[in-house]
């Protein structure tokens, strides 16, 4: 044992005041009335099913109009651990706890980061790319074909199958 610890357990007023920290804390965290999400980024595709669910507005979409940029935040202060979030979700790659962390009440923070993809023909949003990329990996499984690997919207691919018929 270390000397400041063989001192402090040698000393009961120490040891009272650290255990009731200790509970203190766990009592904080069982009956704190907001969340914390964790997101698994390697899975998730951000369909953002999970921002749709969420009530409070704890879960958000950020976009970048110049830059493209695709987030998901998340802030601590207005979720209420309510797991609609977790339910919805079809990667099962999003999960809640029930904690207070008083440090992190005006953060916001970014759980997932991709790009948006857009059509090359009139610039229209495909969507994240990680999500049509899961997407065309499943069409691609599903049907054994090759799902079309060009970056065009519904839009304009059924105008240029429409013109060739031409
Ligand atoms: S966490 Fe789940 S529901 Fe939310 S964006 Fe990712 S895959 Fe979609
Ligand atoms: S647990 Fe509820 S409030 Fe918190 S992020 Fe999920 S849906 Fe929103």
């Amino acid at each position: 044992m270390d000397k400041a610890r063989e001192i402090s357990e040698s000393n009961p007023e120490a040891v009272l005041r650290r255990e009731s920290l200790v509970s203190r804390r766990e009592l904080l965290e069982r009956l704190s009335p907001l969340g914390k999400v964790e997101l698994d980024a390697s899975r998730c595709t951000g369909c953002g099913l999970c921002v749709s669910e969420c009530s409070t507005g704890a879960l958000r979409i950020s976009t970048g109009l110049e830059t493209d940029a695709y987030q998901i935040l998340f802030r601590h202060a207005v979720c209420i651990a309510c797991g609609a979030c977790v339910e919805i979700c079809p990667e099962h790659c999003i999960q809640v706890k029930r904690v207070f962390e008083p440090e992190k009440i005006d953060d916001s923070i970014v759980l997932l980061e991709d790009k948006v993809l857009r059509c090359v023909k009139c610039g229209g949003t495909l969507g994240p790319g990680l999500m049509v990329a899961k997407i065309r990996a499943r069409v691609s499984v599903a049907s054994k074909v090759q799902p079309p690997s060009s970056t065009l919207c519904p839009g304009c691919r059924a105008l240029g199958l429409f013109n060739r018929a031409d």
